[in-house]
């Protein structure tokens, strides 16, 4: 797949504000947070939308989720509680094409979104 903004951060070419690392995952905090925290969570390994993960892709992704519940968790976000966000391709408001879980937390989430 095509390199994106996020292969350059995981290879430490351009800055970010990163706060959890492991042999799988990157995650850092979103340049334009759109909550007290917001976090993305990224698989080392790039798969470029969900649509395109495949059965091989299963244990990074549970990897990507468990890494995601165990950082809300560790950080005293998990009982009042978070969101967690996989946009998808064009409708799913998708502008990064490199997989990544948004974890949104520190304020009150509505439903249904816009
Ligand atoms: P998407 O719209 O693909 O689900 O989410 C992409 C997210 O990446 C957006 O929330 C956007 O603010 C964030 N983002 C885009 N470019 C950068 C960047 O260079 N650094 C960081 N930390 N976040 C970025």
């Amino acid at each position: 797949m095509a390199d994106t903004i996020f292969g350059k951060i995981i290879r430490r070419e351009i800055p970010a504000d990163i706060v959890y690392e492991d042999d799988d995952v990157l995650a850092f905090r979103d340049l334009n947070p759109q909550a007290p925290v917001h976090v993305l969570f990224v698989p080392k390994r790039a798969i470029a939308t969900l649509d395109e993960a495949g059965p091989g892709d299963a244990e990074l992704l549970g990897k990507l989720l468990l890494a995601t519940a165990a950082y809300a968790r560790e950080q005293g976000l998990a009982k009042d509680g978070y969101r967690t966000v996989i946009n998808c391709n064009e409708h799913g408001g998708q502008t990064v094409f490199h997989l990544h879980v948004h974890l949104l937390a520190g304020r009150r989430m509505h439903w249904p979104p816009g």
